[in-house]
């Protein structure tokens, strides 16, 4: 049960910005005009279904214009609210700073349990929502531009761009007025699995520096580490899947709406996730013991957990049980500004959902730039590539050749060589630049100044500062 005194997300998140900005010398003023939410839409509209009309409320905020055009999900819940959305569209300025995308924050919400509508029924809606929003410039190319968020995916995102192509039929750009769509409408290669694999570049780079090992009182590498994941959704169970099939974590523990699951010996995150969507949940779930309070095993003993379902799951009334010494927060504000104070008194480290959830924003501008150029990434220079690499191949096995044979390439290098990167290699390369990249800058203002204790204090302070740059370049 979460204490009366604990803020909400929104107040979350302002006394979080307030903590980064009392380390800064803003000029005065700019300080407000950074923090404000520069506008929320509301829409009530109307849908006929099941024979009669049913109306609907959903939201659009843009939090900052500075640069354009904004960015941000469109969240499916039933309980989104204003306040809410404000909050996540603030953050969706600060990560896009902090990520070097080149957009202003913004975020969408509709008060909706999807799972409580038929598939046509949910196309009807989105496409009326997406009609609302497109005509007053809140969904487009050059100035909006949605993303999935939880409770909408592919699906939603092709409805919606092909909601706003009919909209705008001489558009030549109409595919980028939205991202996350699926490959066939105009998407990425590696766009649904990016913000989870961001989650897992974030902690590889984590494990890179010994400083930051040992300020969570860990060793070693990703190997062997025992991972909790709340939320086994799109960014949470990718985040699981890589971090156990490719760096070695073991996955002791699961939670999911229904309950959770735990195995120290590790759990099988694709059965899980197979049962997850045949059952709707993981109870019943066979070969791991099944707690039905799931939210209990938030505090199991492990060394990095994953909260990757919804925000304030970790506040004033448990933080002070959470014993992970490493929290990454996959979702967005998954830790209240309380719960933040507390833990950051007992030493954990927390990787900040500004940074760690920051891949599906820069795989989505990877889209959008795909878009406007109208042609796949690697479309020009791959064969290219390939026939160069061709070339240093023969040249050595002409040598090995005129030398006797005495040493010559193994097949796997050779291989490897000469394959030139399609459009996800391209994707993920990407996208781990620009994790790593942006971890540095936080890891050097944490590291580098006696006055930030903390990760999420040092993402503030790097992204406010280049929004106020750009606003200062603005002569604002
Ligand atoms: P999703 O809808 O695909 O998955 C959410 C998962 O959490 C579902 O499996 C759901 O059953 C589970 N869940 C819901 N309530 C729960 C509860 N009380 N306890 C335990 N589990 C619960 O959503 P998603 O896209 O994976 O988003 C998850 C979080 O990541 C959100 O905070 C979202 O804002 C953030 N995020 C998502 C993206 C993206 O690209 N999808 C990008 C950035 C941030």
């Amino acid at each position: 049960m979460t204490n009366v005194k604990e803020p909400s997300f929104r107040e979350s998140v302002d006394l979080m910005f307030n903590r980064a900005v009392s380390l800064m010398d803003l000029p005065p003023g700019l300080e407000e005009k950074i923090r404000v939410c520069n506008s929320t839409y509301t829409v009530r509209f109307g849908v006929r279904l099941r024979g009669k009309m049913q109306t609907f409320t959903g939201y659009r905020s843009v939090h900052s214009e500075h640069m354009e055009p904004v960015k941000g999900g469109i969240r499916y819940a039933a309980n989104v609210h204003q306040d809410e959305v404000e909050a996540l569209a603030a953050l969706m300025t600060y990560k896009c700073a902090l990520v070097e995308t080149p957009f202003g924050g913004s975020k969408g919400g509709l008060r909706i349990d999807p799972r409580q509508y038929e598939e046509h029924e949910l196309e009807l809606i989105t496409r009326r929502f997406a009609y609302e929003l497109a005509k007053r410039d809140l969904i487009h190319p050059s100035q909006n531009v949605p993303a999935p968020d939880m409770g909408t995916g592919e699906r939603e995102m092709a409805w919606i761009a092909d909601q706003y192509a009919r909209m705008n039929t001489t558009d030549i750009n109409a595919r980028a007025c939205v991202t996350g769509k699926p490959l066939n409408a105009g998407g990425i290669a590696g766009r649904v699995e990016a913000t989870g694999r961001g989650v897992q570049y974030a902690l590889r780079e984590f494990f890179r520096d010994p400083r930051d090992i040992e300020k969570a009182g860990l060793s070693g590498g990703l190997d062997g580490k025992r991972v909790i994941v709340q939320g086994l959704g799109n960014v949470g169970y990718h985040a699981a899947k890589f971090l156990a099939q490719e760096d070695g974590a073991k996955i002791i523990g699961i939670i999911e709406r229904d309950g959770a699951l735990f195995d120290t010996g590790g759990l099988d995150v694709e059965a899980v996730h197979e049962w997850l969507s045949k059952h709707g949940g993981v109870a019943g779930f066979p070969n791991a013991a099944v707690h039905a309070e799931g939210a209990a095993v938030l505090e199991a003993e492990c060394d990095i957990l994953i909260p990757a379902a919804l925000e304030g799951v970790i506040n004033l009334e448990n933080a002070a049980r959470i014993s992970a010494p490493l929290i990454i927060e996959a979702a967005n504000g998954p830790v209240t500004a309380g719960a933040d104070d507390i833990l950051r008194r007992k030493g954990t480290v927390i990787i900040p959902d500004m940074y760690a959830n920051a891949g599906g924003v820069t795989v989505s501008y990877f889209e959008w730039v795909k878009n406007l150029s109208h042609i796949r990434f690697g479309r020009m220079q791959r064969r290219q590539e390939e026939a160069r690499h061709q070339l240093v191949v023969d040249e050595l096995e002409r040598l090995s050749d005129s030398l006797g044979k005495t040493w010559s390439l193994t097949p796997d290098f050779k291989q490897k060589y000469l394959r030139g990167a399609d459009e996800l290699e391209l994707v993920r390369s990407g996208l781990d630049d620009t994790m790593r990249i942006a971890y540095q800058s936080m890891r050097e203002v944490w590291h580098g100044r006696s006055d930030v204790e903390d990760l999420r204090t040092a993402a503030y302070l790097v992204a406010i500062d280049r929004v106020a740059s750009s606003y200062r370049a603005k002569g604002l």
